[in-house]
Order: structure tokens, then sequence, then C-alpha cells
């Protein structure tokens, strides 16, 4: 029957805000810290590289001050886009608090990106206004109402205006339907698109307190938990997004580094005593093989969570076995759910090698034929599709895509290969989309395609994934040279390089005479990987 091929959440359903409530993420964020007893003097945020720290009563008070400046300065309003393409710095978080506050939809992006992978950005998420540094800000086309410079005079001026009415929210109403944010993702196909999170979406997210009590405090407890959290993974990847506005709602503190660095970051966990990191599994693995974790007091470290990309059964048990103090757990998402769908939660779901954990409260899962759209009885692989208040609104401007991955009754089709055991845990097996994962960074195969045909010596090309134990996966591309072309994989790789962010760089090279299509033009893609695979076994 048709109920049974459902997965239901395990975790009692979690009440959000009613629906017609205004309510923005900030808002929502603010009244769960309030009811923690965090002072004003609990420090936010640190900036391990430069040493600068904000408490959490500068924070709210350059928010305040940021989004007064943002609409009397700038005539930034409701529903206006903001692009952020900075590296990680205190001010990120004060930026993206005020521009939530104020319904501007923010957009940030890797700084790292191309030229040519900002302006589609760009013309996807449409934004009046950017936010950069004079090292990003080059990289940013002229915009309606210009661009400010985060490392300049007059930001900082921004922060500091002394006539400011206190509450935002009295002069502006969110509600929470509105797109609270765009970040990219290429979806299960094709280039990459902007992701419509809502505020609700983003509440929903946030809204379940399990995965932030503990047994020293939590939401709900009305103890700050007193964690400090060192951010491995980018404020503008789906991950780093989230673990901000959950340091906010738990009272906690975060620490970045403007850049990372391995060794950096084992200096900051001992001088800041570190409590937890979310990662993902190349760190892992680094903490796995590395001496120099040795030479660092370690010992504040309670809680690693992985997620964005496969963390291997081998791996976790030599971490646990090199850590033994230290609780690995494994948690799963998207983008466009925005962020972990499922998690382990301690220690006994922790023993669930190779897991991604249970479905988080409020979600429903289907294991689907990709065949036949049709549910696959317990126990066996399928696509996985998601379904409930996280998933996200659509993507930006895409119709189209938006249809293929979200069906009328608001299942997303996750383009992942699963399955749950009978005790509902789910198993990643394999990827049904196209996209590589490197270092859990998405890299889009259709993009790299698109750039490689544009070669006049490349007739026709194909970017798949292949195995690295360090990255997960890296881009290799097969390559068609035209009649008499000599090309070589040293040219073809450099071709690539010039024109992407470092992490989609192509890094194996094979020519071939034809691509396997099918009848309709589409790449074979799982053709080449076998034959990939095959080829690594032979050489
Ligand atoms: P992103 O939108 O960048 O977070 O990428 C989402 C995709 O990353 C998922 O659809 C999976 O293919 C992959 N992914 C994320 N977390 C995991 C995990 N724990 N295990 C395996 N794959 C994962």
């Amino acid at each position: 029957c048709h109920q049974t091929q459902t997965y239901s959440s395990l975790w009692p359903p979690i009440p959000l805000p009613p629906i017609n409530q205004p309510l923005s993420l900030p808002e929502y964020c603010l009244s769960v810290f309030h009811r923690t007893s965090a002072d004003g003097a609990t420090i936010f945020v640190v900036n391990a590289t430069t040493g600068e720290t904000l408490s959490y009563s500068q924070f709210f008070s350059r928010v305040r001050s940021l989004a007064y400046s943002l609409q009397q300065r700038y005539s930034l309003s409701k529903n206006d886009v903001a692009f952020v393409l900075s590296p990680p710095s205190i001010h990120i978080p004060v930026v993206y608090f005020a521009l939530l506050s104020l319904g501007i939809v923010l957009s940030p992006a890797n700084p790292l990106s191309s030229n040519s992978e900002i302006a589609h950005q760009i013309q996807l998420c449409k934004p009046v206004v950017a936010f950069a540094t004079s090292e990003t800000s080059h990289k940013i086309p002229s915009l309606k109402r210009g661009t400010i410079l985060l490392d300049s005079p007059e930001f900082l001026s921004l922060l500091t205006q002394s006539n400011m009415d206190n509450d935002v929210n009295k002069r502006v109403k969110v509600d929470q339907s509105d797109t609270a944010a765009i970040l990219y993702s290429s979806g299960t196909t094709g280039r990459v698109k902007g992701v419509m999170m809502t505020h609700r979406n983003l509440i929903a997210r946030m809204a379940v307190p399990h995965i932030f009590n503990t047994s020293q405090g939590g939401v709900g407890s009305g103890k700050p938990r007193g964690w400090v959290t060192f951010l491995t993974v980018p404020l503008f990847h789906v991950f780093g997004f989230f673990m901000l506005w959950a340091a906010v709602l738990t009272a906690n503190s975060l620490v970045l580094v403007e850049r990372f660095d391995f060794e950096e970051m084992l200096r900051a966990v001992e001088k800041y005593k570190v409590t937890g990191m979310p990662v993902s599994p190349p760190l892992v693995l680094a903490f796995v093989k590395s001496v120099l974790t040795s030479k660092y007091d370690l010992s504040s470290l309670t809680l690693l969570g992985s997620g964005g990309a496969p963390l291997g059964k081998e791996v976790t048990e030599r971490f646990n076995e090199k850590f033994p103090t230290v609780e690995l757990l494994q948690g799963y998402g998207l983008t466009e759910t925005a962020g972990g769908a499922t998690s382990a939660i301690g220690a006994e779901e922790a023993a669930q090698y190779g897991s991604v954990g249970r479905l988080g409260a409020n979600m429903e899962a289907k294991i689907v034929d990709p065949q036949t759209g049709e549910a696959v009885p317990p126990g066996q692989r399928g696509e996985l599709w998601l379904r409930g208040p996280i998933v996200m609104k659509g993507y930006v401007g895409d119709e189209k895509a938006t249809a293929e991955t979200l069906d009328s009754e608001g299942w997303l089709k996750t383009g992942d290969i699963c399955y749950f055991d009978s005790q509902g845990f789910l198993y990643i097996v394999d990827r049904l989309k196209e996209l590589i994962k490197y270092k859990a960074y998405q890299v889009p195969p259709a993009e790299l395609e698109h750039l490689l045909v544009s070669h006049p010596q490349i007739a026709d090309a194909a970017v798949i994934p292949y195995p690295d134990e360090e990255a997960g996966q890296i881009p290799m591309a097969y390559v068609v040279r035209i009649t008499g072309s000599n090309i070589t994989e040293t040219q073809v790789m450099d071709f690539i390089a010039k024109q992407v962010a470092p992490y989609k760089k192509i890094r194996r090279v094979v020519f071939i005479n034809s691509i396997p299509k099918s009848p309709a033009g589409k790449i074979l893609r799982k053709e080449l990987e076998a034959f990939s695979s095959y080829g690594k076994i032979s050489d």
C-alpha cells in the first residue's frame, strides 16, 4: 500500500510558528536567543586570522545600525536582492542578519569564482547592490545601488549610526513565505541555478531543537550551550550559512579564519577551546592522516559533524580510533533542503557507520525507481525524494528546472540513490545526477563541457567524477579532438583552469574517439564512469 512506502521522521512533529504570522529568520533567531540566559558580553564571532572579536551586544548594535543605513542611505527595501562576494570576516554575519531583517534577499557566492561564473549568478539573482572587498569587487559589474566595500572606512561608518530607530522589524514586516536567500546549486542537471530559500524554510530548519540540545544545555533548557564552533565550511554554502544562524539561536561562539589552513585550524582549536566543527569528509581524512594533530591540545573538541559528501566507513573507523573522545556524526542534505535533511544524533547513531542518520523532524521521504517514478519496497535502492518545510521554493527564474525537481505534491527529487534500513537509517549509495563533488564543493559537469567544446580543437567532450582518496572525486574529462589536432592533456587542463574557480579545474583528461550518447543525445555518464574505473584497474 502507498502508505508503507513513505517514510516519516521518527521524531515527534515539531510545531512551527503560524504560517501567516509575519516573521523573519533573524527575528526568529533573536526570540530563541533571548530565551537563553546568554548576556550581551558573550562572544559571538572571532576572526582567528586578525584576532578581531564581536560580542553579541556589539553584533546586535551593528546589525541595527547597518539595517538603518541600508534603508536610509542606500534606499534598499524589501525584496531587493544583495549579492555578497567576500572571504569570511566578522562583517559577514552582520551583513546577513541586517539584510534578512529588512526582507532583502541575500545571495552569497564563492569569492574564488571567475568573472564569467559571477556574471551568470548575477544574471540569475538580479541584485541591486553588492557587498565585496577590495580584492573581489573588480569581478562585480556595476549595479543600481553600487558595491559596498566591507574593508573600507565607509562601511565601518554604516555600522555606527547613532540616531537610529532600534527595531527594524517595527518598520518592515517580513512574511515567512518571502525569499530570504538565493544560494547556488546545479541541482540534478545542467548549469548553476539559484536556489530560493524562504524565511519559512530556514525557520523550519532552525526549529529542530534536538539538533542543538546536549546534556549541558541548549534550546529549551534556557542555558546557552557554551559551545565554540570553528567554521571550516564556507559561509556562502548552505552548511556554513546554517551554522551561522544556529550559533545565534543557541547563543554560541563562532571562530573563523579568512583562509582555511589545517594547522591554523588546530592552533585555533587549542587557543579558543573549540568544542565542535562542521566538516567535509576530506577534512576528516586530514585529521586521520596528519601528524600535526599531536602538536596541539585538542582536548576541548567533542564533536565533528560531517556532511556535504560521502564519508567512508573506513575513514570513520580510523578517526574513532585516533580520537576516541570526539564524536563524529554524519548528516546529509542539499542546498535545496536548506541543509541537513537527515543526521545521526548521539553516540548510538554515530555507531551506524556509513549511514547519514535518520530523517530530521517534520520530514518525509520516499525511495523511488527513477525509471518508473514508483516507490520501491523497504530495503531497496532508488532515488531519494524528500518533502517537508525545509524544501526550497524553487530555482529563481527557471520554471523548467523547478518543475523537473519539485513535483506537484511537494516532493523534491534529490538525484541521490539511497536506501533505508529497517531502523530508519539512510544510506547514500550513488549519485544519479551529474553533479561532481570535489572536496564537497559542487562542480557541474555541464558547465565544464560547455567550456571544453568552445575550444576550436575540441569536437566533443564529457565530464564525469573520478574517484580520489583526498578530494572524494575529481572532475575528469573525456575529450574528442577535431581531425588533425594534437592538443595535449595539459593544454586542455590549462584552457579550463583559466576560466573557472580553482575547485572546478579538470584534473584528468583522456582522449576518446566519440562520446557515448543515448538516442536522444544525452551523454551516457554512467557508461563513461564504468569505463574510467575499468581503465583504472588495468593501469
Ligand atoms: P550541496 O547542495 O552542495 O549541499 O550538495 C548536495 C549533494 O551533496 C547531495 O545531493 C549529495 O549528492 C551530496 N551529499 C551531501 N551530503 C552527503 C553525505 N553525507 N553523503 C553522501 N553525499 C552527500
